[in-house]
């Protein structure tokens, strides 16, 4: 049996933060998917967890040595109404891993079984929904984005009860951690600020160590999640992602993207682009995406305000009031900043200075108005942008109807190239080569996704495996892989609609 070599802080650390907690045991384990590469990355032996040892243990019925199995507790705002109590309803931190790199990894159980925190739920879990969590976090991982990762998924040989009976799963899931702004709203709610002062040291000194012991730390800790948010939400939106279920129990401190349920890939733009069935007001919808981060964040912040100033201290109230709306206040540069970083690689522009700012912003919005007027697919466009750099401008304007429009958007972005090869841009061959490292040639598109996760359901993991082996290498064309670039027929797009009863 390989060695897990358990270090496991938060149960050490934050007694009271979680309810100890055994994983059902469930009557058939089969391992379905075993991420050998991250396998290595957590220091096991990747051969040792195949077979049958790895599917009892990732389907929970034998833990391995030093595991400490703990539901944690956190609230959360859902669609925007307040939960004082959600925790892990079906899910158990195992405990964590000192990685590879000497970076600590939560190994975490999803399916688990009922816990405390389940109220009406079964704390199960189906195979497509944790197969998805593999595709999507995977896909999410390989396009440089941060995520939790999913080291194996095991059936369980048990029928889980949906709409239809679904055949379950265990997902085991990797996390820089599983804090998320509810676990903090969840001691603010039970009006505990000892525990919060506890919980905020402990997020600090495992995810922002280099301000431990400073005197405005929380303060600090609220400007470095904005941060992370900032530069993972511009990321999403890069790529079109829609995350879905962005309640704060959902929003990590970490910077992780966290959660793969009702999450779906936009195709054509439209920046009000919604997939969830539940979200019918568009609470979700991929335009809203930074408004309901800093929404979170603001949330986050009512948290670190008690920690940040005593409660009898009129005036030192007022000062950390400010200094947290003035966080908040600036999260919407911090976004708009870190999204024109990631617009400038796709448009190939890469000498560009602050000057430069409200000329690129407006270059780009145009081009994605011309994408929204047109219904072109996102990826694609971007893609195949790289294509003109080189002057190949063919297989671009073939998405266009009306091309007169593309034709006077693109001699504008040619005068930009131009200047900023004068400022020391790269040149055309170097410009579409670096383009193509920003803008995928491949994401995780709908259709594909739910054909393979089907196809699992019935038992043929062939299909799944293709996926993900494509998936793996999304800025490469490889031909065998052109069908998964495909837009999906028009008809399928429109009434595409993904499912929170996972
Ligand atoms: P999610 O929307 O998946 O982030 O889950 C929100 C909350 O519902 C969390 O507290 C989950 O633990 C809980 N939950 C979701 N599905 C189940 C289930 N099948 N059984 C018990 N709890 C669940
Ligand atoms: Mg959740």
């Amino acid at each position: 049996m390989t060695r897990f070599a358990f270090d496991n802080s938060y149960a050490r650390e934050l007694p009271g933060f979680y309810t100890a907690w055994q994983p059902a045991t469930v009557p058939a384990p089969r391992l379905l998917f075993l991420n050998e590469a991250l396998a290595a990355e957590l220091g096991l032996d990747a051969s040792a967890l195949r077979g049958e040892t790895g599917a009892s243990l990732f389907a929970g019925n034998a833990l391995p040595e030093g595991a400490e199995p703990i539901a944690q507790a956190y609230a959360g705002h859902q669609f925007g109404g307040f939960s004082p109590q959600l925790g892990d309803g079906r899910a158990l931190l195992l405990g964590e891993l000192i990685d590879r790199d000497g970076r600590r990894r939560d190994i975490a159980f999803k399916g688990s079984g009922r816990t405390p925190f389940s109220r009406g739920g079964d704390g199960k879990a189906a195979v497509g929904p944790m197969l998805r969590e593999v595709l999507i976090g995977e896909a999410m991982h390989a396009l440089g984005i941060p995520s939790t990762r999913a080291l194996a998924v095991a059936a369980t040989g048990e029928t889980v009860r949906r709409e239809l009976p679904l055949p379950g799963a265990v997902l085991t899931r990797v996390a820089e951690s599983h804090l998320r702004v509810g676990t903090f709203q969840y001691f603010l709610a039970k009006g505990e600020v000892d525990r919060l002062r506890q919980l905020a040291d402990y997020t600090i000194a495992r995810h922002d160590p280099a301000l431990a012991g400073a005197p405005d730390r929380y303060l600090a800790l609220l400007q470095a999640v904005a941060q992370r948010q900032a530069v993972l939400i511009a990321q999403w939106m890069n790529v079109g992602f829609i995350h879905g279920v962005m309640n704060t129990d959902n929003m990590t401190i970490s910077g992780e993207t966290i959660d793969y349920g009702p999450c779906a890939f936009m195709e054509a733009y439209d920046p009000q682009t919604v997939f969830s069935s539940i979200d019918h007001g568009g609470r979700y919808a991929y335009g809203n995406q930074p408004h309901i981060a800093r929404w979170n964040l603001a949330r986050l912040a009512e948290t670190l305000l008690p920690l940040m100033a005593e409660a009898d201290d009129e005036s030192a109230i007022q000062r950390a009031v400010a200094q947290a709306t003035a966080v908040i206040d600036a999260f919407p540069g911090l976004f708009a900043a870190a999204l024109l970083r990631g617009q400038r690689g796709k448009l190939g522009l890469f000498a560009a200075s602050a000057a430069d700012d409200a000329q690129d912003t407006t270059l780009v919005d145009d081009w994605l108005a011309l994408l929204l007027a047109q219904s072109v697919d996102f990826t694609l466009g971007w893609r195949r942008l790289a294509d003109a750099a080189e002057g190949r401008d063919a297989p671009l304007r073939d998405l266009f109807a009306d091309r007169a429009a593309l034709d006077t958007w693109l001699t504008r972005w040619r005068e930009r190239c131009t200047r900023d090869d004068a400022a020391g841009g790269p040149g055309a061959a170097e410009r579409a080569a670096r383009m193509r490292r920003a803008s995928p040639w491949l994401i995780p598109r709908n259709h594909r996704v739910e054909a393979a996760l089907a196809a699992a359901t019935d038992g043929d993991l062939a299909p799944f495996e293709r996926l993900l082996e494509a998936l793996r290498q999304p800025f490469d064309e490889r031909p065998e892989h052109a069908l998964y670039a495909e837009p999906a027929p028009a008809e399928a797009q429109a009434g595409y609609q993904t499912f929170c009863g996972t």
